[in-house]
């Protein structure tokens, strides 16, 4: 499941038309704690909207690869795996970039929003997110190169 988590990451930063980062299997979030993966995305300003939405469809995409393999409930994967620190990184995102006073509601439709996008991306690209995700599997660690090879094989390709 950790390689399935990754490798939505990785595809779904490809399909937004940005390089990946390297992944590896265990790595823990989108935005890389370590500051590795995806340096695309932070390149985004998280205080715009938009670019916000953006930035939450690659933070939760690793959840999205893995309901759409387990039909899990996002409180279940956010229990037993490691898609929790990303859904709470993602709404710790959403509540200290909006220009507007805290509002749970907001936030909370701020994230559907985003899953919505995400889920999209990893359903329409979801043959790539298993390539990848086999081959992080077999070798535990793959670069940006890597996957978007990889990716692009079947169909993801970065702009
Ligand atoms: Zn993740």
């Amino acid at each position: 499941m950790a390689a399935l988590h990754e490798a939505g990451h990785a595809v779904v930063t490809l399909a937004m038309g940005w390089r990946p980062g390297w992944a590896r299997v265990g790595h823990a979030n989108c935005l890389g704690r370590d500051g590795e993966y995806n340096a695309a995305v932070r390149g985004l300003d998280a205080t715009k909207a938009h670019e916000r939405r953006l930035i939450l469809a690659c933070m939760l995409a690793g959840l999205e690869a893995e309901r759409r393999r387990s039909h899990r409930s996002v409180l279940e994967l956010c229990a037993f795996g490691g898609a929790g620190g990303d859904y709470n990184a993602a709404v710790a995102l959403v509540a200290t970039s909006r220009r507007a006073p805290p509002d749970a509601d907001a936030v909370a439709r701020e994230i559907e929003a985003a899953r919505k996008l995400s889920r999209d991306l990893v359903a329409r690209h979801w043959r790539a997110v298993l390539a990848v995700a086999a081959e992080l599997c077999a070798r535990k660690q793959l670069s940006g190169a890597e996957i978007a090879r990889l990716a692009g094989k079947k169909g993801a390709i970065a702009r």
